[in-house]
């Protein structure tokens, strides 16, 4: 039996992953829930999977989920970061799914490690900022991260047997989002209901705003550099919108090799889950006959800057990544309250970004000061744009 903790439970890889566990009551057990303020969602989840501790962003979100609960529930509920830190290392846990979205997860998922649980990862965001801090202290204490991201999810099964100096890239796939086909004319007048509408995942809103400003890949480039210890310029992205093979890995000998599937988390999430050993499975099997032609092609970076940025971003390193990431949840946050339009998510990063003076290995109270800073002078340009 594998006692399994989630944080963000109440989200996207949250539900699916409750759902994996739920069709596995042999191999799993809920052993301590953490979310943000969807407290009804987090209520019913206990009363299902019995979790022995809980937390939630706020006091008042705690007082709220303990009157839903009502008396008869003695469950401890803990609240804001240090509440989180103590859930994400709670003891009676084998293994961490980190699954809060954005930089929010850093602090959480660094405390699991600490605590030495094996990581099964969702929250690219610790990897993009914090990469070289968490893959040193993973190593310190002999935790194994296992990728939820479908794309990494893809290249680990790829790598299993293979011999890392065998390895000549990595090639990332990317569905393109909703506007892959759109002219950049265009692009400056879609709205945020058409960016939220992603045409093959289903996934939470931050997400959702990356995939369709191709951040999401530029993030998981970044994330895959330290996934798997390759440099930046060996990890290669290719658009295929059917979203059917989920990332493929180039051989030496110029064999490639890919991983593909039905586009459902509740794959890569079972195998993060179960490594070395696989699920059987309830979900639909991929039907290749019907499923018409695979294509391919490159990323127009001039079209989705964001990715470019990240790409440039990734390949500078240190406190670079930090502030693309804060600069782009803040220029995401602000594009989904409809304050700043599409066109507008790439102006604010890059401003961010060239109003920065990098500094080399970063330790983590130089993160989140940078982060904080970052997200105040985004906060100050986005209203800027608005007015403008
Ligand atoms: P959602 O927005 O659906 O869920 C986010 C979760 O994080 C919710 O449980 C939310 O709580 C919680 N949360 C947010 N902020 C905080 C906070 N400050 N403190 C505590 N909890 C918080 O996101 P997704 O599930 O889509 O994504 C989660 C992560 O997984 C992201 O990093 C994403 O990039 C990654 N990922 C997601 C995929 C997907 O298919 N969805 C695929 C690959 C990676 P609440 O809702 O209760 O406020």
């Amino acid at each position: 039996m594998k006692n399994i903790t989630i944080l963000g439970s109440t989200g996207s890889i949250g539900v699916s992953t409750l759902d994996v566990i739920e069709k596995n009551p042999d191999r799993f057990a809920v052993a301590a829930l953490a979310a943000g303020r969807n407290v009804r969602l987090l209520a019913g989840q206990i009363e299902k999977f019995r979790p022995e501790i809980a937390a939630v962003q706020t006091l008042q979100d705690a007082e709220s989920l303990r009157e839903i609960l009502g008396p008869k529930h003695t469950l401890p509920i803990l609240y804001d970061e240090q509440g989180m830190e103590e859930v994400a290392s709670y003891a009676g846990a084998d293994m961490v799914v980190s699954a809060i979205s954005g930089f929010a997860g850093l602090k959480p998922t660094l405390a699991s490690i600490e605590a030495g649980k094996d990581i099964a990862l969702a929250n690219k965001e610790t990897m993009v900022v914090a990469g070289s801090l968490v893959t040193r202290k993973a190593a310190e204490k002999i935790v194994k991260i296992l990728p939820i991201d479908s794309e990494h999810s893809a290249i680990f099964q790829c790598l299993q047997g293979q011999k890392l100096s065998d390895i000549k890239r990595i090639l990332l796939t990317a569905s393109g989002g909703p506007f892959y086909a759109l002219s950049r004319a265009e692009l400056k007048k879609v709205t945020l209901r058409q960016a939220l509408k992603h045409p093959r995942w289903k996934m939470g809103r931050k997400i959702t705003i990356d995939s369709a400003s191709m951040m999401n890949k530029g993030l998981e480039i970044m994330e895959a550099r330290w996934l798997f210890d390759l440099e930046m310029d060996r990890i290669g992205v290719v658009v295929h919108p059917q979203s059917i093979v989920h990332s493929m890995i180039e051989l030496r000998d110029g064999c490639i090799l890919a991983q593909l599937g039905i586009a459902d988390m509740r794959n890569p999430i079972a195998y993060a889950l179960t490594w070395p050993d696989r699920l059987e499975s309830d979900l639909p099997s991929l039907n290749l006959a019907k499923t018409g032609p695979l294509t391919f092609f490159e990323p127009d970076i001039r079209k989705f800057p964001c990715l470019g940025l990240a790409i440039e971003a990734g390949r500078s390193g240190g406190t670079a990544p930090v502030v693309l990431n804060a600069a782009n949840e803040a220029a995401v946050a602000a594009f989904l309250e409809n304050k700043i339009g599409f066109v507008d998510l790439p102006k604010v990063i890059e401003k961010m970004l060239r109003n920065h003076s990098i500094q080399d290995n970063p330790s983590l109270s130089e993160i989140l000061e940078i982060d904080a800073d970052t997200r105040r002078e985004a906060q100050y340009l986005i209203t800027k744009i608005k007015k403008g």
